[in-house]
């Protein structure tokens, strides 16, 4: 049948390949092999040996350090990482060297086998979508789509299929004996000039759809042909621009595989410089590929956003929208960390900066079910809450313009992602259609990964009030997100968004979801499997605080104004910076913003405030006095916040 298929190619098509066809090679078709069933081309980074923090008790190396910040959570901002001692240090090199072995080897045979499927796809196009046509043709007796336009569709094919099929085999060569040779760098340094036919592949892309698009509305007979195709076992039921898009995504892949190739290699081995080479090579193309894309339309934004992300990943999907792309920094427990962030119309990209304008993907967040909010304290105002199912956290823009672009963007995008959702899928999934439009209700205690307030936003346990010091360490519950004590957070639950793996959580919460299990049976909470029983007996740190200063607490809602401001006793008196709320006529202050009691709680009837009208605190600081006794000094940290306290100071002050 296939023999009889290329008798059928007319001369010119084939005159028109053989002139285009890499290195001059004859056109020939080998046997092939029937197509992976999954996507064996995504590469994934194997670490069968790595050391976690756990495993490091196990395996002798104790670590003082008691709080497992295990989770789920974020990546980027465990604090607790473990001090390991010498012993294992060199137990650990042996370890890694043998390790990097192994995985040479492993990357090369991946490298090798991520290339047989690729080719698999090149000939999928170039050759098996050529002879559905040419049949398709055959049959109906006149051609089904002009030969000059399929040629355009599946430029350059010909020319990578050749190219390709014979990486391919100087690859298998190598891998099969690979002990003696122990290198493959050297192929892409010879076949390197030839990579940059997907630049021009790249270039072309766009116009290419476009035209097999135009082909599909304008030529029903084509449109059939080719929707018959997609629905053969060949194509397992993908489309076949899903397979066009294959070449795109190649040269990044290369450069993946072969940093990581590199990174195992012994800098003494035959194949190290080469490597180098190989990889100068082909950063080049995929640097090319991304300034054609730069300029693009949205598909070319999306390349460009795929191609400068380390990793596979499939950011090009049918029917995405790239909307906004910033850097914002990301509130962590202890520190704020610039991330790249990259808005689609459905979903969120949550990434890392890494050298050369690259990026790291943390999390690709979707917006079904995400809420976005401004904090409720003012002083927070570049501040911007993300919730969602997978991930939950605070993000500080640059200014508040920036901030409310992005809360409106974001927003807006949430609302057409729903909206859109709600009329063209409502059959399907009803259930999820109602998660995502309705409020928190919808999720219930567990079902969303919490925000973790920062650890300097509280200075003493969210329950218990004790203090926190180096001994007696801050918690977070993994179900709201409080800063707790060890004492306030004995218990684990099984949480909804963690996959129902066990987590802490702090006594409000455990009660909470004790009382939610006992109404519906099915839900799984452990009878508390305890955290932190630790050899080291640290107690904690416990002062009577009246009651009057646990009745408002710093993030309390409805104050008539609250902040952080500094504050000193008297002239020449040092500085403090605290955290303070007015409400009902009544000055709190707080160490922090998310203390629930106060330092101190002053009435403010009867005081008033004297203004510095002139020196270089002009219009920044405020006195406040009783009689004729100064109290404080107060300073703003500029004009607009230091006037909006004056005000609040004021009408707090009379009945
Ligand atoms: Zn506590
Ligand atoms: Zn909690």
């Amino acid at each position: 049948m296939a023999e009889e298929d290329q008798s059928e190619v007319d001369m010119e098509t084939f005159n028109s390949l053989r002139r285009f066809s890499y290195m001059n090679l004859p056109l020939c078709r080998l046997s092939w092999n029937p197509p992976a069933n999954d996507d064996a081309d995504v590469y994934e980074v194997q670490e069968p040996y790595k050391h976690k923090g756990k495993d490091n008790r196990v395996s002798g190396c104790s670590s003082l350090q008691q709080e497992e910040e295990v989770s789920s959570d974020e990546g980027d901002d465990s604090s607790s990482t473990s001090s390991k001692g010498d012993l294992c240090q060199s137990e650990d090199k042996q370890h890694e060297q043998e390790m990097k072995r192994t995985k040479v080897v492993h990357i090369a045979t991946e490298i090798m086998s991520s290339e047989k499927v690729f080719v698999d796809v090149l000939k999928l196009l170039h050759i098996d979508f050529r002879d559905a046509v040419a049949k398709a043709t055959r049959q109906s007796g006149k051609a089904v789509i002009e030969e000059r336009i399929l040629n355009q569709i599946l430029y350059y094919l010909p020319q990578l299929y050749e190219l390709n099929k014979d990486l391919l085999r100087e690859l298998e060569e190598r891998v099969a004996h690979w002990a003696e040779h122990q290198r493959l760098a050297d192929i892409f340094v010879q076949k390197g000039p030839y990579l940059k036919m997907y630049s021009t592949y790249i270039k072309e892309f766009d116009r290419n759809i476009a035209l097999l698009d135009e082909q599909c509305r304008k030529n029903p007979t084509f449109h059939s042909v080719l929707r018959d195709f997609e629905m053969s076992p060949r194509c397992a039921n993908l489309a076949l621009k899903h397979y066009l898009l294959k070449p795109v995504q190649r040269i990044p892949q290369y450069q993946l595989l072969l940093t990581d190739y590199l990174k195992n290699l012994p800098e003494d081995s035959t194949d190290y410089k080469d490597t180098q080479t190989a990889l100068g090579i082909v950063k080049e193309v995929a640097n090319h590929a991304n300034d054609i894309m730069k300029q693009g339309d949205n598909f070319q934004k999306l390349m460009q956003i795929q191609y400068s992300l380390n990793g596979h990943h499939e950011i090009v999907q049918p029917g995405r929208v790239f909307l906004k792309e910033g850097t914002l920094m990301k509130l962590s427990r202890k520190v704020m960390q610039p991330r790249m962030f990259f808005l689609f119309n459905d979903a969120l990209l949550y990434t890392t900066p890494v050298q050369s304008g690259q990026f790291k993907l943390n999390c690709m967040l979707s917006l079904a079910g995400m809420k976005v909010s401004k904090p409720s304290q003012e002083a927070y105002q570049n501040e911007l809450n993300i919730e969602s199912v997978e991930r939950s956290f605070i993000l500080s823009a640059s200014s508040a313009t920036e901030r409310d672009e992005w809360l409106e963007a974001i927003s807006k995008a949430i609302e057409d992602y729903t909206r859109k959702k709600i009329t063209f899928i409502s059959s399907r999934s009803q259930e999820e259609n109602e998660r995502t439009a309705g409020d928190d209700s919808d999720f219930p205690l567990g079902s969303k990964a919490p925000i973790w307030i920062p650890d300097l936003r509280t200075t003493m346990c969210m329950i218990c009030t004790c203090e926190f010091t180096l001994t007696w360490r801050r918690h977070h519950c993994r179900a709201c997100g409080k800063v707790v004590c060890q004492a306030c957070s004995t218990n684990k639950c099984y949480l909804e968004y963690l996959k129902h793996q066990p987590a802490r959580v702090c006594d409000h919460c455990y009660d909470k979801l004790q009382q939610k299990s006992d109404h519906s049976a099915s839900s799984s909470i452990s009878p508390g499997g305890r955290v932190g029983s630790s050899a080291f007996s640290f107690s904690r740190k416990q002062k009577k605080i009246p009651s009057a200063l646990k009745e408002v607490s710093a993030s309390t809602e409805n104050s008539s104004m609250s902040g952080y401001l500094m504050r000193s006793k008297g002239h020449k008196k040092p500085w403090k910076r605290l955290w303070f709320v007015i409400k009902n006529k009544v000055l709190y202050t707080y160490a922090a913003s998310e203390d629930v009691a106060a330092l101190e709680s002053q009435p403010l009837l009867g005081f008033f405030l004297r203004e510095e009208k002139q020196g270089p605190a002009q219009k920044l600081q405020f006195k406040l006095y009783h009689k004729n006794t100064l109290y404080y000094i107060f300073k703003a940290e500029d004009i607009p916040t230091a006037q909006r306290w004056i005000e609040a100071f004021q009408e707090a002050m009379i009945l």
